[in-house]
């Protein structure tokens, strides 16, 4: 397929651009900070960026009536309705974490949720010194997951590419999960199978649970 991708300067585009060129696929149009890189109309656009950047995006995708995956993180309510708007016309699959670990992570706090009533939880993420947001989306995600208003700690260190960890704790016992991206490689290829998955849709909201 020939895609487009917004940020592809950036690490998660030039990470999605290796990884999609690998497999046969082309990148023939994107955008970044000083404007717009054309080959050829994609069929597919990719946003990994920045929030300012979502109207951009939202452009793009109107004009070249295309599907979109996007896992721009920190976006606001009115951004995620746009989204969902967006979504009556082509396929959009927007998600905080494109890795299949966090995906079983949460389904893991969704069996545990009802069972830690009382206990103590806190989320703790880690991730490079460049990131911009926080917390980070994923983060966000967990404790939207746990249905419980719980502290997230944010720690920006070095060049770690996610690390989250949730901790339960009674007078007993400490109980935890822990998940490490070990490189960006893990969200890139969740984002090839998810626009694998939209080729055959015509339009509607998906998240990276409907993919995989
Ligand atoms: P990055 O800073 O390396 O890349 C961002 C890119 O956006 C850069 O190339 C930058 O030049 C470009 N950009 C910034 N402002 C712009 C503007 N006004 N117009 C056009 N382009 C602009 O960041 P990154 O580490 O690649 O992360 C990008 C986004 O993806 C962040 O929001 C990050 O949190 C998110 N992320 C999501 C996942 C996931 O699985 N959903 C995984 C990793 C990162």
């Amino acid at each position: 397929m020939k895609i487009g991708i917004v940020g592809y300067k950036g690490r998660m585009g030039k990470e999605i651009k290796d990884l999609f060129e690998e497999k046969n696929h082309e990148f023939v149009w994107g955008y970044d900070k000083d404007g717009e890189y054309f080959q050829e109309t994609p069929q597919i656009i990719i946003d990994f960026s920045l929030p300012e950047v979502f109207e951009k995006t939202e452009d793009y995708v109107k004009k070249f009536n295309v599907p979109l995956i996007i896992g721009t993180t920190g976006l606001q309510d009115e951004q995620i309705e746009a989204l969902k708007a967006l979504a009556k016309d082509v396929p959009v699959v927007q998600s905080y974490n494109f890795s299949i670990g966090i995906q079983l992570f949460l389904k893991m706090v969704d069996f545990l949720k009802d069972k830690i009533d009382g206990w103590d939880i806190e989320i703790v993420e880690t991730h490079h010194r460049f990131k911009k947001d926080k917390p980070s989306g994923t983060a966000k995600m967990i404790k939207e997951s746990l249905d419980k208003d719980v502290p997230i700690s944010s720690l920006r260190l070095g060049n770690v590419a996610g690390d989250h960890v949730l901790y339960m704790a009674n007078l007993g016992e400490v109980l935890s999960i822990s998940h490490r991206a070990l490189s960006r490689r893990a969200f890139a290829e969740g984002v090839l199978k998810s626009a694998e998955f939209v080729t055959n849709k015509k339009n509607g909201y998906f998240t990276f649970t409907d993919v995989i």
